[in-house]
């Protein structure tokens, strides 16, 4: 991609990337709001059922609530004859839901550990044990990285970045893991830094190496070090040195970690419909069936796209113990 060579001295502005997966990571990419929304899937509607599920201080939970609000994710409603305000998800929230599927799916593909996955989902459309799949809209084929071309949309482009944020130090990733056994939290405890996910980003768009990564981000070269050594160590990057002295490296994915282009593209479909003002960024071709297409997250047994209301969950734990919400009845 062309660029200014002005932009890799120290930027007065710096720019980044229109991007829809950014747009829905600076949402999913902060613990709490995360563990909020996910709580929200179980059924858990109240300020105290959130309290109790998570153990969030409560003005902490206040602040995000009243975000999540703003943002839309969440309406606030008053069931009648009570005091208490609840809080939904809208449409846009619920929508999330495919996103949180495909992380889940690749958690528990990748970092299980050989333990059974925390939950399993059941499909009531179909009756099916369900292991969605990431599929081109087009075809309904699972979709791959290596089957798929991007070109810019007409949402393209660039902005002034938010000031400061490439100077962030590491949120802290454990806090995603708090509350009940979850395969998306161990995602996120992994890629779930916004800086994480945006590395993983560029080697999707081709780029391996430090130097072409630094400067497309506008991050601070002490972050993207300690991003990239952390993606080395959880087995999403194998580090190769393409050139010595000085010693210079590239960063490839592993398998593992193109096994993230299915949640990357499920988050991007969601920025797009919801966050994009009807411009996409960036338009995907599936090279398999030659169409353009966006992430269709949907059932492997009926094929039919994944939607929060259908599915049911059996857990392999005591959701109590973790103050958490069981699954509704699978009958
Ligand atoms: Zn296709
Ligand atoms: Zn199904």
């Amino acid at each position: 991609m062309a660029r200014s060579l002005t932009n890799s001295k120290p930027a007065v502005v710096r720019r980044e990337r229109n991007c829809s997966v950014a747009r829905t990571l600076d949402i999913v990419s902060d613990a709490w709001a995360f563990l909020i929304i996910r709580e929200a899937f179980f059924g858990t509607q109240t300020f105290e059922g959130f309290r109790s599920a998570l153990g969030v201080p409560r003005a902490t939970l206040a602040g995000r609530l009243r975000k999540l609000t703003q943002l839309e994710i969440f309406r606030q409603v008053a069931p009648a004859g009570s005091q208490r305000k609840e809080y939904r998800l809208t449409r846009m929230g619920f929508d999330l839901y495919p996103s949180f599927v495909a992380l889940m799916q690749f958690g528990d593909r990748r970092l299980a550990d050989g333990k059974p996955p925390p939950l399993t989902l059941v499909h009531m459309r179909c009756g099916c044990t369900s292991h969605p799949i990431v599929a081109c809209s087009s075809c309904g084929k699972e979709v791959h990285a290596r089957d798929v071309k991007f070109r810019d949309g007409p949402g393209a482009g660039r902005r002034a970045a938010k000031p400061g944020r490439n100077t962030r130090r590491a949120s802290d990733t454990k806090r995603f893991l708090l509350g009940r056994p979850s395969s998306v939290s161990r995602v996120l405890e992994v890629i779930g830094d916004k800086w994480s996910f945006m590395v993983v980003r560029e080697a999707f768009f081709g780029n391996r190496r430090y130097d072409k990564i630094l400067i497309e981000l506008s991050i601070a070269p002490n972050i993207l070090t300690d991003r990239l050594s952390r993606l080395v160590e959880a087995g999403v990057f194998r580090k190769r040195l393409y050139r010595t002295s000085p010693e210079r490296y590239e960063y490839l994915l592993t398998d593992m970690g193109r096994d993230l282009y299915g949640p990357f593209i499920a988050m991007l479909r969601w920025g797009d419909r919801w966050l994009a003002g009807g411009k996409p960024p960036l338009l995907l071709r599936h090279m398999t069936c030659g169409k353009d297409f966006h992430a269709s997250v949907i059932c492997n047994s009926c094929r039919k796209p994944i939607v929060a209301a259908d599915m049911q969950y059996k857990l392999t734990y005591d959701p109590k113990a973790f103050g958490a919400l069981g699954p509704r009845s699978v009958s």
